[in-house]
Formats: C-alpha cells, sequence, structure tokens
C-alpha cells in the first residue's frame, strides 16, 4: 500500500478516496444510503411508520367499523344471523381480512382508550369482534371467537339458539 495520508476509506462502500476536511463518505450516494441504514435501524418496519402497513391496518379497522355499524344498525332479533354469518365467513378462509378481524386481540379485548375502535367513539357500544366472542363464548360454542375461527375447537351440535345470546349481542 503506497497510500498517502492524504487517503481514506467509505465507511459505507469500503472504497479509498481522497480525504477531504469535510467527507466521511467517499460519493453522496454512500452517504445517504449509510444514513438511511442508521434510520432503519432505529425504526424497524411496522404500521406506526410504513405508509403500506398503516394503510393495510387503517383498511382493517375500516372494515371492522363497518362491519359493527352493520350489526348495530340491525334489528336486535336479526344480529345473531349476522353474527353467525361473518364467523362463518372467517372460518371459510373466503374472507382473510373478516379473519383477521375476528381473531385479532387488539379487536378482541380493545382498549377502551382507543375510542376509533368503537361505533361513535363509545365503548359502551362492542367492536365486531368483541360481539362476536361474546356471541362464541355464551353460544354451544363455548369457546373464544378465535379459536372458533381457526377451527380449534369441535363444531356444536347444530341447531337452537339460547335466548341468553341474544341479549349478548
Ligand atoms: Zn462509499
Amino acid at each position: 500500500m503506497t497510500n498517502t495520508p492524504s487517503s481514506t476509506t467509505c465507511p459505507y462502500c469500503g472504497d479509498e478516496f481522497l480525504l477531504r476536511s469535510n467527507k466521511k463518505f467517499c460519493s453522496p450516494s454512500c452517504r445517504k444510503l449509510s444514513a438511511q441504514q442508521e434510520q432503519r435501524k432505529k425504526q424497524p418496519v411496522n404500521a406506526a411508520n410504513s405508509p403500506t402497513e398503516r394503510r393495510k391496518q387503517y383498511e382493517v379497522y375500516e372494515l371492522a367499523s363497518r362491519m359493527a355499524e352493520t350489526l348495530y344498525s340491525m334489528p336486535p332479533a336479526q344480529r345473531l344471523g349476522y353474527i353467525e354469518e361473518i364467523i362463518q365467513l372467517a372460518r371459510s378462509g373466503e374472507c382473510p381480512r373478516v379473519r383477521q378481524i375476528l381473531t385479532m386481540p387488539a379487536l378482541i379485548r380493545p382498549n377502551p382508550d382507543k375510542k376509533y375502535l368503537f361505533r361513535r367513539g363509545c365503548k359502551s357500544y362492542c367492536t365486531i369482534s368483541q360481539a362476536a366472542d361474546r356471541y362464541c363464548r355464551s353460544s354451544p360454542w363455548n369457546a373464544g371467537v378465535a379459536a372458533v375461527v381457526r377451527g380449534e375447537v369441535p363444531d356444536p351440535p347444530t341447531g337452537e339458539i339460547v335466548e341468553e345470546v341474544a341479549e349478548a349481542a
């Protein structure tokens, strides 16, 4: 090596380059890439900072709130049928997003401070997943909605719907 002291190594690509007093990297692109790498180390990609993830999560919550709206705008007598329908839809795998909603802990046991999770921001309304969870627990399923949707519990005998279930929904 015959490098003069006026040469240095780029910390990003490892290339040698002529030392200039204020330059740490060999090129603007190495400087940029290195900064991005640092940034990524500090903030892993998740819903909080990835536009795609945030968008996906938004769509899920949006659909969940539309489903809750549908449920609560129905006469109480029809609500059980609707809940049963969406549970079957989620179980069938036909609608992955409904499946995601009904198995999502953040919606089954929502944080009461997260008002956006509740219909009209009011936690006295259940989220759709909470309503489905109550239904499953007080119906012949006798299990949480996530377990029912994932097929982790045996099918209950078909037929009657208990009266008290109607009130739970
Ligand atoms: Zn470089």
